[in-house]
């Protein structure tokens, strides 16, 4: 059997916060392995492009800028400098405007199709001649004390000071070393899908509320000289299966029903895509040599553009520790020092997620969703302090 390959860091999943967590080590001068079966994408036509648009904040930009991968996704991106809450339950709507300018002279974000956020990470990944590629899945981990061997299934052997376990929701790093995760499901479906429509969006995302959970129109660059927008709608999965059903043309009808006039006529372009809903909050975010981050370690509901954002503060506190304390990397001091960053905020984070979830999803609490927009809005150090939040204060 060959030799086990000395590394610093694994990092177990190539997804989005993998890659952004490899080019952050790979910066420092760490040596640093990635290991994903999953092969990247290279265009939106590609039948295995991921088409979840992915709202980038103002963190997570600055965090792409210092590992040198904005400049490759920035011509994909369009700035969100609006946020626009609408609840269709009360004639007329309740609508209220959350504007960047108010705490920022920057856009809250940009929205991102998910597939070039990946591209462009793995692209300059490659370009980092200390961090490596591997196209084979985690099989096997041992810890020990001064490192853990971890076995790839190509057979591939690695001694790591510090794995990172980035793979996903179902993380295997998570079940091999026993660590427990607390899920909760609500029965919802978001669909994914992109639409044209008759007026422009201004770079104003619309998240308009009734019943079921939001329905939530992102802003695109123009489509056949037509204005586009992203949509991620979520609504009770049997409903959501019976939608996916529809022909192109129906469903543009009951999209634009439900978008409560938000743009006028939506036109669906191009596929839908169906991602069932769930909260996963992994109870630690450690165990022996190992650090858990992203969806291995917390995943919410789409509102507020909450997701990756949060797993990239995980990369962010990672890279950080990696430079203030490079000899103990993946110690248990160490080690500790990464949950005490990340798991109160991850933990805090979902579950505001799921409140907002939950008092979207529910058509009795319409008059309190509201009245609680008005309020958030109107009383101006609250908008301004919930605008921050927002943002990852
Ligand atoms: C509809 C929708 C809209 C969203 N919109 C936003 C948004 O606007 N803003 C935002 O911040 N977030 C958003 N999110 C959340 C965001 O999309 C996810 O958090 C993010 O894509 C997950 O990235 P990840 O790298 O953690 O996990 P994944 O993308 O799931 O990557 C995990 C990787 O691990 C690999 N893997 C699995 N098992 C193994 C193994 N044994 N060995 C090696 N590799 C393995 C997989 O192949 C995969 O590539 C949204 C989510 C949804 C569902």
């Amino acid at each position: 059997m060959d030799t086990p390959l000395p590394t610093d860091i694994l990092v177990v999943g190539g997804g989005p916060a993998g890659l952004a967590c490899a080019a952050a080590l790979g910066t420092l001068g760490l040596s640093v392995a990635v290991a994903d079966p999953r092969p990247v994408v290279a265009a939106a036509d590609d039948p295995d492009a991921d088409l979840r648009s992915t709202a980038m904040l103002q963190p997570a930009r600055d965090l792409l800028e210092a590992v040198g991968a904005w400049d490759r996704m920035d011509a994909e991106a369009t700035p969100l400098e609006v946020m626009r809450m609408v609840d269709a339950t009360r004639d007329p709507p309740v609508a209220r405007d959350f504007r960047a300018d108010d705490i920022s002279d920057r856009p809250f974000g940009w929205n991102l199709p998910a597939w070039a956020i990946r591209k462009a990470l793995s692209e300059r990944v490659a370009e980092l001649e200390n961090v490596t590629l591997r196209a084979s899945g985690l099989a096997a981990l041992l810890p020990r004390s001064a490192y853990a061997r971890a076995t790839l299934e190509d057979g591939t052997r690695l001694d790591a000071r510090l794995v990172v376990g980035a793979d996903g929701r179902e993380s295997k790093v998570r079940d091999l070393l026993g660590l427990r995760a607390r899920t909760v499901g609500y029965g919802q479906t978001a669909l994914v899908f992109a639409v044209t429509h008759e007026r422009p969006h201004d770079n104003v995302s619309t998240e308009v509320h009734r019943s079921g959970g939001p329905f939530t129109l992102v802003p695109l660059p123009d489509r056949d000289g037509r204005p586009c927008s992203a949509v991620v709608w979520m609504d009770d999965a049997d409903a959501q299966a019976r939608r996916m059903e529809l022909d192109p043309g129906a469903f543009s009808a009951k999209a634009t029903e439900r978008s409560a006039d938000a743009q006028g006529a939506l036109t669906l372009v191009g596929r839908r895509a169906a991602w069932p809903i769930s909260t996963v909050v992994a109870t630690r975010m450690t165990g022996p040599r190992t650090a858990l981050m992203a969806e291995a370690a917390h995943a919410m509901p789409p509102i507020g553009a909450q997701g990756l954002n949060t797993s990239l503060r995980d990369a962010a506190a990672l890279r950080d520790l990696c430079e203030r304390r490079p000899d103990e990397i993946g110690t248990p001091g160490w080690l500790d020092a990464y949950a005490r960053a990340r798991h109160p905020d991850a933990v805090m984070r979902a579950a505001g997620i799921d409140g907002l979830n939950r008092v979207s999803q529910s058509g009795g609490l319409a008059g309190l969703r509201a009245t609680g927009i008005e309020l958030l809005h109107d009383v101006a150090p609250l908008r301004r302090l919930a605008m921050r939040m927002g943002l990852g204060a």
